[in-house]
């Protein structure tokens, strides 16, 4: 069955989110973020977030994220302790929220349905969902773009 790319996140948890990645970057550099939770068949629901410094304190010091293969051990085993699974992964850059080549190239996680959202001007708030950049990876380097004005359709914040 193919899988709706629909990802619900709860209030709280997203606008704590955004204040924790802001203060990451140290108003220098990129921070991200793996949202756990649970995958099916009608959606994602995200209920834990953990922060790439967390697993690899030297996450952000090229500038850029870059996480290392050593660093995915701690996560699957946060997961399994957990039973929850990566469901969406999340970084901001200095400016908008296109994709670079970079992230275009390498997906966090390299499986097809794998989301991905992007937050402008390092998450300095206010932010804006319509301003956020939010693909679905199809497998083979090749993305959907679910941002934009219609961002709604697939994110889906719940108080
Ligand atoms: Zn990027």
């Amino acid at each position: 069955m193919r899988r709706d790319p629909r990802l619900t996140v709860p209030g709280m948890l997203w606008r704590t989110l955004f204040v924790e990645l802001h203060c990451r970057t140290g108003g220098r550099h990129e921070s991200g973020a793996f949202l756990l939770g649970q995958t099916e068949d009608t959606g994602r629901w995200v209920e834990r977030v953990v922060y790439y410094d967390e697993l690899d304190p030297d996450a952000y010091r090229t500038g850029v994220v870059v996480m290392y293969a050593a660093s995915f051990g701690p996560l699957w085993e946060l997961c399994r302790s957990r039973g929850l699974s990566v469901v969406a992964d999340v970084h901001v850059h200095p400016g908008p929220a296109w994709q670079s080549l970079a992230d275009r190239d390498n997906p966090m996680i390299a499986l097809a349905g794998h989301l991905a959202l992007i937050v402008p001007d390092f998450a300095r708030p206010p932010v804006f969902a319509e301003k956020l950049g939010f693909y679905e990876y199809k497998g083979a380097h090749r993305w959907r773009n679910l941002g934009g004005r219609w961002i709604g359709r697939y994110l889906h914040i719940v108080d």
